[in-house]
């Protein structure tokens, strides 16, 4: 096996587990996945601390880098399918999302800190995520990424800076930054898990498993409390469809993007709902950072930044955006915005009460 440049093989192995080295390497060990639940091992205890860095602090720590220790090559490169064996077995959708979270956050922090060439970036991207159609202009110094491509990954990260209309565009390629393109590829490593942790997991019989998936299984009622009731002057029935598949998606902990977020949390703050709640509402997501979530919730309710309230986004701007989830109630109440829907709702409620 090569090296890249000053990078030692073994390294760039042990960082990127998901590489077309780390395949070889794996295929050359010749383990089946079951085999390490056999009896007790690194292998198995270095993939719990995976698992419990990512729903503790939705973060995976690479040992070198970030958490100080030196790491065994083979146990971190093993460590990783495994932990993933474990996750999807699991199958909890919290969980499968917050760990492929958790993983992505330590490649793109592997990335930022190494630097390495845009050859060996490239190598990753078209190697490990079997990105064929990734292109390295040495001359633009920029990655060169089909639009469709482009869209389907870009879209997931969010905010001005990745859309569309703002990129560099060059006959169907957009232009990527070195800097960019690692946030990119740890986008397509979070999508990978995904994948890999939607394929058939089966149950083991071994105690080493068993053992494990209590363990996992624990962490997961410490961290995964239920969402408390919301406050008496807030009417959780009169939510429009919109609004009850988002409160639906955060209990189930699915990930949300940018516009989903801001669309739930003003939404939340114009019928009354206080930041902190929101804030704690937002905990679930798998992908949940406290300070950055308070920050932003904060900025929407107009207490931070411009000091201006956000509305809601209206019915229509919702559509553009696919979070509509329009239903008859919508037509019957004729409803432009969420908020209407919210009133009208409460106003017939009231009415055939009384
Ligand atoms: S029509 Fe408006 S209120 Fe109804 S689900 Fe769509 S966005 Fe929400």
């Amino acid at each position: 096996m090569t090296g890249y440049g000053p990078f030692s093989t073994e390294e760039w192995i042990a960082h990127f587990p998901f590489s077309k080295e780390a395949r070889e390497f794996l295929e050359q060990q010749g383990f089946s996945i079951s085999t390490f639940f056999e009896f007790e091992n690194k292998v198995v205890e270095r993939a719990l601390e995976r698992v419990r860095d990512a729903v503790e602090q939705g973060h995976v720590l690479s040992p070198s880098l970030e958490s100080g220790f030196k790491y065994d090559f083979e146990v971190e490169t093993l460590s990783y399918p495994v932990a993933i064996y474990l996750v999807a077995s699991l199958g909890n959708r919290w969980l499968i999302e917050r760990y492929a979270s958790a993983e992505s956050k330590r490649v793109f922090a592997c990335l930022q800190l190494k630097r390495y060439p845009a050859e060996a970036v490239l190598q990753l991207a078209r190697g490990g995520l079997e990105w064929k159609w990734v292109t390295y202009d040495s001359v633009l110094k920029a990655f060169k990424v089909p639009v469709i491509k482009y869209v389907k990954y870009a879209v997931r990260i969010g905010g001005p800076a990745w859309k569309l209309v703002n990129q560099r565009v060059e006959e169907g390629v957009v232009l990527l930054s070195y800097e960019k393109f690692l946030r990119f590829i740890s986008e397509g490593v979070r999508l990978r898990i995904l994948e890999r942790c939607s394929q058939p997991a089966p149950q083991l019989e071994t105690d080493v498993y068993k053992k494990s998936i209590e363990y996992i299984r624990s962490l997961l009622s410490q961290t995964m409390k239920p969402i408390a009731p919301m406050p008496k002057s807030v009417d959780p029935e009169a939510f429009p469809p919109c609004i009850q598949q988002l409160m639906r998606s955060i209990e189930e902990g699915r990930h949300l993007p940018h516009a989903a977020r801001f669309f739930l949390a003003s939404f939340l703050l114009r019928v009354g709902v206080k930041p902190d709640r929101v804030v704690e509402i937002f905990s679930r997501l798998p992908d949940f950072n406290r300070k950055r979530t308070e920050y932003y919730v904060r900025h929407i309710a107009g207490e931070k930044g411009g000091k201006k309230a956000y509305l809601p986004y209206s019915c229509e701007r919702a559509r553009s955006y696919g979070l509509c989830s329009m239903s008859d109630v919508c037509r019957q109440l004729q409803v432009q915005h969420p908020l209407q829907y919210y009133i009208r709702y409460r106003r017939a409620k009231r009415r055939e009460s009384e």
